[in-house]
């Protein structure tokens, strides 16, 4: 501790070694015969020095008042001075005295952690990285500016936020256990991934680690940081529906070009057997009771073919026909068929535009279109119900608002089935006309139904829209541009 004595506001009278040594002189001589306002040799600062007179005027003592001090060679250190005034008797001051003590290492460690501190607080502002830091009851203690800015809300309003309300519903049940688990393995960071809410209501990604550090005294809570992976998720999501439309393709290929391949050698072997029963039907006398049998095996052989052009129709390695086609002349003549194919629980109804434009198209296709969705309805109505069919001429100004695929604007004729089954929700309705998507067991559904539909419609030129909700009904409606050519 270094000691001194002085004249108000001049010499130092006496002073110890350690001041001496303190202020940069190699003994207390030299101090003295040195000294001239004994306030500037202990306070190197203009400011502080007048303060430090002021204090001691006004109220005679000072405390732990801290200087810097110029030592002779020029460095600075600094001192806690302790110092009071002595008065005379009248009042005036006599002298000062006082005890100052070396503080050079304490200010400097301070100056060090001060500025360590504001690295840090610089660090953690600027960080992409956001950082929430929780209590033991998972109050928010601590909130980096990088949340604000992530989440778009105001600084005021995210140190409001509940921590564990911003976090997606489906994605709550992870942090839970994530805070379950930490309690139980401290100062493990456990790695998550969460939607967040942003303050415009839309949800990000965030990717991150949270850590249980309760226990260490200098933090007492739990931290957890993040960043944004939103767009990262977002290119991942696009390559996985890429991935898995490019399997879709490939699937549908290799059944394509399976379908067409047996479809093709069965189309041979029938037309040879057609043609043998037709030369068979030729040679047999008119009376031969053999007649009726190859008869059969005409009518069989014919059926057979139009399963045959349904599949090459699939594969796209179709025969088809494009000639010009009456829808209601369609429908009409498959309306026997139609009716076995729904069976008797379910009634057909059928309403035909008058006058209708014809279409081009694929005789059979068309009707395998029909029999298809025919199918599917009377599927959707086991407790029986209506079909039904109609036929209309529209002339689309614009497209439908209500549809994503409608179609162009232009002329078309409009065929729609509409049953009063089951109907289908939104997920299911994305996928009828994937290949192989069914809902039915494997002895009811192939899922080759619509995607046949699809394909055959679109090689018509045409679209095929759909609308239903469960529990009522479905309505195809397939809209294929008109022909040219007169009817
Ligand atoms: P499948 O009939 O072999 O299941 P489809 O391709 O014909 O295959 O149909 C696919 C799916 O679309 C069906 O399994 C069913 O879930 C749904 N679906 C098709 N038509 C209807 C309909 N009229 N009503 C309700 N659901 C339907
Ligand atoms: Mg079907």
């Amino acid at each position: 501790m270094g000691v001194f004595r002085a004249v108000a506001f001049g010499q130092i009278l006496t002073a110890n070694l350690i001041l001496a040594r303190t202020l940069g002189y190699p003994s207390t001589a030299d101090l003295i015969a040195a000294s001239i306002d004994f306030s500037e040799q202990l306070c190197s600062d203009s400011e502080l020095r007048l303060e430090l007179r002021r204090l001691l005027e006004v109220r005679g003592v000072v405390r732990g008042f801290e200087v810097p001090v110029e030592q002779k060679d020029g460095r600075t250190r600094w001192l806690s001075v302790d110092a009071r005034v002595v008065r005379e008797r009248d009042g005036n001051i006599l002298r000062y005295e006082g005890t100052t003590v070396d503080i050079t290492e304490r200010r400097r460690a301070e100056e060090a952690l001060r500025t360590n501190l504001e690295r840090f607080q610089a660090l953690v502002a600027n960080s992409a990285e956001e950082i929430i830091v929780l209590d033991a009851d998972q109050k928010l203690v601590y909130l980096s500016p990088s949340v604000a800015r992530a989440s778009g809300y105001s600084r005021e309003e995210s140190t409001k936020l509940d921590a564990l309300a911003a976090v997606h519903p489906d994605d709550r049940a992870i942090v839970e256990s994530c805070l379950r688990e930490a309690l139980e393995k401290p100062e493990q960071p456990l790695p998550f991934q969460v939607r967040l809410l942003r303050a415009d209501g839309s949800w990000r990604w965030v990717e991150g680690v949270l850590t249980n550090l309760l226990e260490q005294p200098r933090i007492e809570g739990i931290v957890i940081n993040y960043h944004d992976i939103t767009e990262r998720k977002q290119a991942e999501e696009e390559h996985q529906l890429l991935a898995a439309e490019l399997l879709q393709a490939q699937k549908m290929e290799a059944v394509g070009r399976l379908a067409g391949g047996v479809a093709h050698n069965f189309n041979n072997l029938l037309t040879a057997i057609g043609g043998y029963a037709e030369l068979a039907l030729a040679r047999l006398p008119a009376d031969s009771d053999a007649r009726a049998d190859v008869e059969e095996i005409k009518r069989a052989t014919e059926r057979a073919a139009v399963v045959a052009r349904g599949l090459l129709a699939f594969s796209r390695r179709r025969v088809s026909c494009r000639e010009s086609l009456d829808l209601n002349e369609i429908v009409l003549e498959i309306g026997a068929l139609l009716d076995q194919v729904i069976g008797e629980n379910v009634e057909l109804k059928t309403t035909l535009a008058p006058g209708l434009r014809p279409v081009e198209g694929d005789r059979s296709q068309l009707e395998q279109v029909i029999v298809n969705l025919a199918m599917n309805a009377r599927d959707a109505m086991p407790e029986g119900g209506t079909l039904t069919i109609e036929t209309a001429s529209l002339n689309l100004s614009e497209p439908l608002a209500d549809f994503d695929d409608s179609p162009e604007r232009g002329r078309y004729v409009a065929l729609s089935l509409r049953d009063t089954g089951i109907g289908m929700d939104e997920e299911t309705r994305a996928k009828i006309f994937q290949p192989f998507f069914t809902t039915k067991d494997a002895d009811h559904g192939t899922g080759l139904g619509l995607s046949t539909v699809y394909a055959i419609v679109e090689e018509a030129g045409g679209c095929i829209l759909v609308e239903s909700q469960p529990n009522e009904g479905t309505t195809f409606v397939i809209y294929l541009p008109e022909s040219d050519s007169p009817a």
